[in-house]
């Protein structure tokens, strides 16, 4: 755990956050600030930066958070219309929390750009 990473907190329940899904690698939850009728983030329970720190023992876990966005999509009954899953890296990606994190973003129809 990283000192003062807020995901960190979530993760090991010292920060509430509305929890969907978790197991020993992953947490998921709502965000705090969505930016559509249904925005959750998947976190590993590791403290990784971003993608750019992703070792290649941990590549697995980015497998796993697209199978665990795809069952919440699923649960959330976002999954017929469409989604998206976006993972921001570094600044200039608009990475705000540096702890590795998957958007999932539904709800409503999105529009085209991506930056
Ligand atoms: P980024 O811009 O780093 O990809 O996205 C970080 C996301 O984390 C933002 O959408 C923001 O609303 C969310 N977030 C930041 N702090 C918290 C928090 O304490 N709790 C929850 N649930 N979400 C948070
Ligand atoms: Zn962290």
């Amino acid at each position: 755990m990283a000192v003062d990473c807020i995901f960190c907190k979530i993760a090991a329940g010292s920060v509430p956050a509305e929890i969907l899904y978790q197991d020993e690698d992953l947490v998921s939850f709502r965000d705090i600030n969505p930016q559509a009728p249904v925005h959750l983030l998947i976190v590993p329970r590791k403290h990784i930066t971003n993608l750019n720190d992703l070792s290649e023992d941990d590549s697995y876990l980015v497998g796993k958070m697209a199978k665990v966005a795809q069952q919440l999509a699923l649960s959330e009954g976002i999954s017929e219309l469409g989604y998206r899953l976006v993972v921001n890296c570094g600044d200039w990606g608009g990475q705000l929390v540096k702890h590795l994190h998957m958007h999932i973003i539904g709800g409503r129809k999105l529009d085209g750009r991506l930056g």
